[in-house]
């Protein structure tokens, strides 16, 4: 296999993409079962990074049986104390190696590895410490019963029990965790599916957490595409949940799936999220976030802020420096010094994403910024902001998933009613920031938002403790916080009737 790394990659990095890169399955790395492989590119160039295997239905029977034994065994009977402590090694080993995993990640998503470094690597060392923590915390209550003679009755919090993940490729370490961590701390395990197209860093994770202590078979990960694998994680009467982050289309496909035994489903999928700026906010801070909120990571992120609605009065100022920065931003490879914006994962996401910009212009919208791609190789869509969007426009509806921003003005006409009504105007629900510096408008908008997270003033909020997840089609469930917990376990009541 020709390879062709970056000069900027350090030599563990190229070193893990140098293997020939297997599945985990109860703690070995072992050959699919067709011993087909995949081509895994640098979506920056196109070029060919690595191969990995392509799993099989029967593969995932191996991984979920794996899980099933580890689950009855070792894991369970593992101290609440000693699997955080298990966990914390795991986080301070991530630590150890937060370089070659920051590298990894840059060069198969293409994001900048500032932010790999900064935002993914840091933020799943958070999130393990964060969920370690619960491990220890998280029991049941002794609610009181008011049945006749005398009772004592008590909850017991137990673990879900085998857990199917199954994640997409936009942030291939950071939804690995976000479901490994309090699958981890809840006493599940775990059969993890990553995105075909980004597999590697899940992989370098699972050795991590085996040196880490996790015992074999707790932390499985097959990789391998959405059918077969995936649709057999989904399917699998030995799964007890299953946990997706990815489209609503192959939501629903779980979900149908999923229905044969009723395991638990938790879903985070698209989101069509409303940036909403009054007139009295910090509109250079204002226009900043927006940028961040749309072409951070190409626009490729469930809450990217798509959708923005300005007061007629701060319309022109707004727009002028949210183009201005579109217009200023510097593309290139993630690895490269400077870069500000990487590439789309794939030729296919740029057609898709390069498909709506033409049907918004079809539809009636102006150009404000970008409109095209760039670059002599790699998926490179230029930051663009479309204005005179509608409702109804395929633009102004739908998820996008790339650099699009659509611009859209609100006058003193409209209240809170009106202008809330406009950021609920589609099916999703995921994410809403607000800028003002009104606390009465702010947290009255907060109220009026259909989003499963509202921020004011910051156009994100990536913190271990604050629960994520969408209101309407934007999904079920919550990640991060207790409520992450919660989803990895289940109730038991107990009731003793202490007269016999
Ligand atoms: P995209 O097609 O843009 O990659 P998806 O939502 O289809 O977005 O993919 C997210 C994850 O879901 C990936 O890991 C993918 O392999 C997986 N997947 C795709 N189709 C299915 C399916 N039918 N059943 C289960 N998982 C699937
Ligand atoms: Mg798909």
């Amino acid at each position: 296999m020709t390879t062709h790394f970056h000069p900027a990659l350090g030599e563990a990095a190229r070193s893990f993409l140098s293997r020939e890169h297997h599945l985990l399955i109860d703690g070995r790395m072992v050959e699919s079962d067709s011993g087909r492989r995949t081509d895994i590119l640098d979506p920056a160039t196109g070029n060919v990074i690595a191969t990995a295997a392509e799993a099989s239905a029967t593969d995932v029977d191996r991984a979920v049986e794996a899980a099933r034994r580890a689950f009855a065994g070792p894991w369970r009977k593992t101290t609440p104390a000693e699997r955080t402590r298990i966990m914390l090694r795991f986080a301070a080993l991530i630590e150890t190696h937060a370089d070659e995993l920051a590298q990894l990640e840059c060069i198969n998503s293409g994001k900048p590895l500032a932010a790999c470094r900064n935002g993914d690597v840091a933020g799943i060392v958070e999130m393990l410490r964060y969920m370690a923590g619960w491990t220890t915390k998280m029991g049941g209550e002794t609610p009181n019963v008011s049945l006749p003679g005398e009772w004592h009755a008590y909850t017991l919090r137990e673990p879900v029990g085998v857990v199917g993940q199954i994640i997409p490729w936009n942030f291939p370490l950071n939804m690995a965790m976000w479901k490994i961590a309090p699958a981890l701390a809840a006493g599940c395990t775990i059969v993890m599916k990553p995105s075909e197209q980004t597999p590697l860093t899940a992989l370098r994770l699972g050795e991590l957490a085996l040196e880490a202590g996790v015992p074999p078979g707790v932390l499985n990960i097959v990789t391998g595409f959405g059918n077969p694998v995936g649709a057999a994680i989904a399917a699998h009467p030995n799964v007890d949940k299953v946990a997706f982050t990815g489209s609503g289309e192959t939501g629903r496909r779980i979900l149908q799936a999923a229905s044969g035994n009723l395991k638990r489903v938790s879903l985070e999928l698209g989101g069509k999220s409303p940036v909403i700026v009054f007139p009295d906010a910090n509109l250079e801070a204002a226009a900043a976030g927006v940028c961040s909120s749309i072409f951070f990571h190409a626009g490729q992120i469930c809450a990217a802020g798509s959708r923005l609605y300005v007061h007629e009065r701060a319309f022109d100022q707004v727009l002028d420096a949210v183009t201005r920065r579109a217009n200023g931003m510097k593309l290139g490879h993630g690895m490269d010094a400077g870069t500000e914006m990487g590439p789309v994962i794939s030729r296919r996401q740029l057609d898709r994403v390069m498909g709506y910009i033409a049907s918004g212009q079809e539809q009636g919208a102006t150009l404000a910024a970008g409109g095209d791609t760039t670059g002599e190789r790699g998926f490179f869509v230029k930051p663009t902001v479309l204005t005179g969007v509608e409702p109804g426009m395929k633009v102004h509806d739908e998820e996008i998933f790339g650099p699009v921003l659509c611009a859209m003005k609100f006058s003193d006409d409209d209240d809170l009613e009106r202008i809330s009504a406009a950021a609920n105007s589609t099916t999703y629900g995921l994410a809403a920031s607000i800028w003002t510096k009104d606390l009465n408008v702010a947290h009255k908008m907060a109220r009026r938002l259909e989003a499963g997270i509202v921020n004011v003033n910051a156009l994100s909020s990536p913190d271990a403790a604050l629960p994520y997840g969408g209101y309407k089609q934007s999904g079920w469930g919550r990640e991060r916080g207790f409520d992450a917990i919660e989803m990895y376990t289940e109730i038991k009541a107990v009731a003793i009737n202490l007269n016999t």
